[in-house]
């Protein structure tokens, strides 16, 4: 009787290795709640709270070098990439929280053990902003010792070739959609993060990815029709503006 338990315990355990269950990404954290703002400190304490899986947000590096958390590449008039951090440190997100620093936001991040950082860097007008971009945040992650707490994305590819360099192991997804699994495999990088749409248009690149040892993602789906086809796809993250309907719709399993 033991040895059929043990027998069944262990099937069970490699089915759940290999079918491991889609996990959920908050995308700007989670914000569509009281109290929350996209890309605030508070909305990645509250995706923390929901118990998703990953908590993203997006990050720009000012000119004088500060990597900052906000989703555009301006923000109330002050183009980031040109703007000194002086100028712009001030500003107040919906939410009445100061803009985030990288650095203020990896600190909270590193009270939070439980949830996946992905960390977003913007595309930048200038090359040369990208590559100071990757440097100061890959040396940022370092400082607060989050290496293995970070997954970094990105829809540039040169500033996903530069991660591959800069922070060797750390895993690497391209948003883009432009890419296969075995050309993203290629260049070093972990997986793929793409529109849903693309995934929809290219769904045996799922299994093409998991046959590389690599991961998929699929943003922004809010829709629960979309979330169930991704799930039956095995795709292994969901990046949501509704990180609590997803959590749910997995547990009704
Ligand atoms: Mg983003």
């Amino acid at each position: 009787m033991k040895k059929r338990l043990m027998a069944a315990m262990l099937v069970a355990g490699c089915w759940g290795m290999m079918f491991a269950q889609t996990k959920v990404i908050a995308h700007r954290g989670y914000w569509d709640c009281d109290g929350s703002a996209q890309n605030s400190i508070t909305a990645l304490v509250k995706a923390s709270e929901a118990g998703a899986y990953g908590s993203e947000f997006d990050v720009s590096i000012t000119a004088d070098g500060v990597p900052v958390v906000n989703h555009d590449d301006d923000i109330q008039g002050h183009v980031i990439e040109t703007s000194r951090y002086a100028e712009i440190k001030d500003l107040k997100l919906p939410n009445g929280e100061t803009l985030p620093t990288l650095d203020q936001y990896l600190a909270k991040g590193k009270e939070l053990p439980t949830v996946q950082l992905i960390l977003e860097i913007k595309p930048h007008k200038q090359k040369a902003n990208e590559d100071r971009a990757v440097k100061a945040i890959v040396d940022l992650v370092k400082k607060h010792g989050l290496e293995k707490r970070v997954d970094y994305i990105s829809f540039s590819m040169n500033i996903c070739k530069g991660l591959v360099k800069e922070a060797p192991g750390a895993p690497v997804y391209y948003l883009n959609g432009d890419a296969t699994p075995a050309e993203l495999k290629k260049l070093g990088m972990a997986g793929f993060d793409y529109h849903y749409k693309v995934v929809q248009k290219h769904p045996e690149w799922v299994k093409e990815a998991h046959e590389l040892g690599m991961k998929t993602n699929s943003w922004t789906v809010d829709d629960r029709k979309v979330m169930q086809w991704l799930i039956d796809q095995k795709v292994d993250f969901i990046t949501t503006d509704k990180p609590v309907e997803l959590k749910q719709l997995l547990e009704k399993k």
